[in-house]
């Protein structure tokens, strides 16, 4: 069933991503309806091995080859600038949003379970008079999925509902907030400006979830050491309660935030997380 549901949406994606995917159209010319006809007759003939469906293939091929690499150019823009410079980037130029996340929910489909959902899966088994934002919500999954008040925030606003903005900069009032959610969103170089905008709009003892990609926190590859990120964040304020590394993919990170502010004002050392890069495929 699962599987079905997600090969019809793949068929679907697929149809979306490449717009030209032969299709029967109203409007066809009757002289694109001859050639329609012919590569019918050409795909029965020969098994689809025609010059022309040979051509149609290669285009289809070239424009997929063309807009991943739109995405991953977008993807490392977005890990390698703040998320101010992102935000001025994609006011410049909002399509360029939709390209990142076509190419995005691709990269998606090919992950075994989404981290979202666990999530969602959190939320679903509290409370749901827990107030939530979602920072960096994407296609704001997350407030379509609960029964929650979620507030939810992105680069842009594909959805009356998502409300644009910087997310170090977020309009919620401080402690106003029993969730806050970063998944698979701490993307920009001031990655910890977010957190700290996550602080703030906690109330005390509210939950701080970050779902972030598993490679990120390789030590032994060039990412984070996990236990320098956990420390970081405790002492911004905060006491971890779930570390799981289990998924293939991602990790999953829980803390709540400490009633008591902290007192030690010393600096937090902030590890650098490595940029999620896609390779070419
Ligand atoms: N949370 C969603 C989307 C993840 S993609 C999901 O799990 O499916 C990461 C999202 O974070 C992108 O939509 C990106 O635009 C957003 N993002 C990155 N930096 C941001 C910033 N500084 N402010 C707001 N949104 C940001």
């Amino acid at each position: 069933m699962k599987e079905e549901a997600a090969t019809s949406r793949n068929r679907k994606r697929k149809r979306q991503r490449n717009p030209e995917t032969p299709r029967k159209e109203p409007y066809e010319t009757p002289k694109n309806q001859n050639n329609e006809k012919k590569r019918q007759r050409d795909i029965k003939i020969n098994g689809g091995s025609s010059a022309s469906s040979k051509s149609s293939n290669f285009l289809h091929a070239l424009r997929e080859k063309l807009s991943g690499g739109n995405f991953r150019r977008l993807n490392e823009k977005l890990y390698t600038c703040s998320g101010q410079e992102a935000l001025d980037y994609f006011n410049e130029d909002p399509s360029l949003f939709d390209m990142y996340h076509t190419g995005y929910q691709q990269q998606m489909s090919n992950w075994p379970e989404l981290p979202v959902n666990s999530i969602i899966n959190w939320l679903s088994s509290r409370s749901s008079s827990f107030v939530v934002a979602d920072f960096g919500c994407g296609d704001a999954r997350i407030a379509k999925s609960v029964k929650n008040k979620v507030f939810s925030f992105d680069l842009v606003s594909k959805d009356p509902s998502v409300i644009a903005c910087d997310m170090s900069n977020t309009p919620l009032e401080s402690s106003s907030v029993d969730v806050a959610v970063f998944c698979l969103s701490l993307m920009g170089t001031n990655y910890s400006s977010y957190i700290k905008e996550a602080h703030r709009v906690l109330r005390p003892s509210g939950w701080l979830l970050i779902a972030e990609v598993k490679s990120r926190f390789d030590s032994n590859n060039g990412g984070a050491d996990p236990k320098d990120f956990v420390k970081a964040v405790s002492d911004l304020g905060f006491s971890s309660s779930l570390k799981d590394f289990s998924n293939k993919m991602f990790i999953l990170l829980h803390f709540k935030k400490k009633e008591q502010l902290n007192s030690n004002k010393k600096k937090i050392e902030w590890p650098e997380l490595k940029a999620c890069l896609y390779k070419r495929r």
